[in-house]
């Protein structure tokens, strides 16, 4: 029998290497009880800087290595890091726009806990028992297991900063191999074991919230070491990719095959495949690359009745239901994704940004919704009301050049003093075109000439990198802001056209009294 158990770690060792990645031969001699009879840590395939907690905040949103802090020797705010376009730059005018505007007082400082208490955890030991290393890494650590009982909206991050989790997983698993996954799966149903997939966690509908009273032991099972591009077939443009990818990866992995997969929600550096298909998510550049179901063609999940997959190569079939429409947004609740095949495209030829400023929020949204009648879409288009306006140039990083500051003085000018434009109202719209050239040269002439229309007016690439830059940052905003007394939340929602006006009225109503309901002091930022 003992040999049997060695061969069989052998055999694993090999099946790891056979996967690609180097394998610490030490530790797959372990066993998951320690000499005093206490589950341990186990990594069969360690590697610095591999595990999230090395690098992602333990209290709040990104890299540990980025945020918004005060610099001490001028007191304004910059972003700290080397990571994004605007690193390692201060943002003079955000500070007073702050204070003055919504009321932040920056010299107010909340101070998080220092760590959170984590209950113990609960073994099912028969269940730990017959694992028999059927995994990349088994984690029993409190700080993993606090880091994968949450995903990221308020409540959570709040949780995190000042309270604790109703309940915690109990250990953390990485399987290695849809092989692995289908035993886990096997001895949870086995042993009455509740198994809840990770991908990044950066869920905002509270997918990873655990319940209070389960008393049986939960597993998190951590996706993102099943991690492979498995092919690309550039004949029929298809990829099949394990789900525990992460988005950035992913991109950067199909450019070495010449492909893109288009699919870029602003979570893009930290949530997976599996779990943009759990939550039925939806990318900034749906309109040329559709949203994820659009560009799922099959998906392999392991069920506790067993693993569904089907595919073939036709990309349509007509008869049956569309089984992977009941995956598409289940959450984690019929089992687990393992990989899918994704339709993938050419890499575009041009990539554009582009913005537009209108004199007010009504001229804005009627320009969209000629836009959305006419067919003719960028990749991206994204209209922000006035008060978002004011924020994100309030965050405007100082520039390099005495020049570009002249410039932009001179550009402020002729928006406001020769072409009217009121600061107190006006709004924008950044842009980004993908495709090919032609394409994207008819569309820009498109889009301008309408915006005209509306008496919309073009402003530049830069504001449109800028815009898209905020969307990766706005939750170190969100931290930021709690660091200093004052709370955020970002809701989106999809809304037929001609409730539009009527949405956004009411949420924003509706935020306004209940703040004054809860007493709740200081300026209500909410904006669209
Ligand atoms: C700053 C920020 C920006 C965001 N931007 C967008 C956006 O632009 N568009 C958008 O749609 N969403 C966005 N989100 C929400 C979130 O990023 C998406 O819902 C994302 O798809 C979640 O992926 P994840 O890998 O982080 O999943 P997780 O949070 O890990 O899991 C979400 C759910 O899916 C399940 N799950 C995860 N992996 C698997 C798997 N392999 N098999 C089965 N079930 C699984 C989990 O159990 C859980 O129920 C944003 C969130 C934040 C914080």
């Amino acid at each position: 029998a003992n040999m049997q158990k060695q061969a069989l770690r052998r055999l694993k060792l090999l099946e790891h290497q056979i996967l690609g990645i180097k394998v610490n031969n030490t530790s797959s001699q372990q066993k998951l009880k320690d000499d005093n009879g206490n589950y341990q840590t186990i990594d069969l395939l360690y590697r610095e800087g591999r595990n999230k907690l090395d690098w992602f905040k333990e209290k709040g949103w990104g890299f540990k290595d980025t945020e918004f802090v005060i610099d001490d020797k001028t007191g304004k705010v910059g972003l700290t890091g080397d990571r994004y376009v605007f690193s390692g730059k201060l943002m003079p005018d955000f500070r007073t726009w702050a204070e003055s505007k919504i009321g932040i007082d920056i010299d107010k400082i909340a101070v998080a806990q220092k760590a959170m208490d984590v209950d113990p955890p609960t073994f099912n030991e028969e269940f730990l028992d017959s694992l028999d290393y059927n995994f990349s890494r088994i984690s029993f650590d409190d700080k993993e297991r606090m880091m994968h009982s949450h995903g990221h909206c308020l409540q959570d991050v709040f949780s995190l900063r000042y309270g604790k989790f109703k309940r915690f997983v109990d250990c953390v698993i990485y399987p290695g191999s849809t092989k692995h996954v289908q035993k886990i799966v096997e001895l949870a149903n086995e042993n009455n074991v509740v198994i809840v997939p990770y991908g990044g966690g950066t869920n905002v509908t509270q997918a990873l919230e655990l319940p209070d009273d389960e008393t049986r032991m939960i597993i998190s099972l951590d996706m993102t070491r099943m991690n492979k591009i498995k092919w690309v077939d550039r004949a029929n443009m298809t990829a099949c990719i394990e789900s525990g990818i992460i988005g950035s990866d992913l991109n950067r992995e199909l450019e070495k095959y010449d492909v893109v997969l288009g699919h870029e929600p602003d979570s893009l550096e930290f949530s997976s495949l599996g779990g943009w298909i759990s939550t039925k998510a939806s990318g900034m550049k749906k309109n040329e690359y559709g949203n994820i179901e659009d560009i799922v063609q099959a998906i392999t999940i392991v069920t506790p009745t067993g693993t569904f997959e089907r595919y073939n190569q036709c990309p349509r079939v007509s008869h049956g239901p569309e089984l992977n429409h009941f995956i598409l947004g289940s959450e984690g609740n019929l089992g687990v994704i393992t990989e899918c095949v994704l339709r993938v495209r050419e890499v575009p030829e041009a990539k554009v940004y582009g913005s537009i400023v209108f004199p007010d929020f009504d001229s804005g949204t009627k320009f969209m919704r000629e836009v959305g009648r006419s067919k003719i879409w960028p990749a991206s288009i994204r209209l922000v009301d006035n008060l978002q306006f004011q924020f994100a140039v309030a965050l405007k990083p100082e520039s390099d050049s005495r020049w570009q500051t002249i410039l932009d003085k001179i550009k402020k000018f002729y928006v406001l003093k020769i072409k009217g434009f009121d600061q107190e109202s006006m709004c924008a719209c950044t842009l980004v075109f993908e495709g090919t050239k032609e394409k994207t040269d008819k569309q820009q002439t498109f889009i301008y000439k309408l915006a005209k229309e509306y008496h919309g007016m073009k402003a530049g690439p830069e504001n449109g990198i800028r815009g898209y830059f905020l969307t990766f940052v706005i939750a170190y905003l969100r931290d930021f802001a709690c660091n200093h007394n004052y709370i955020a939340e970002s809701f989106e929602a999809s809304v037929p056209w001609d409730k539009m006006d009527k949405l956004c009225y009411n949420v924003k109503d509706r935020v306004y009294a209940s703040a004054r309901n809860k007493g709740v002091q200081g300026f209500v930022f909410v904006s669209c």
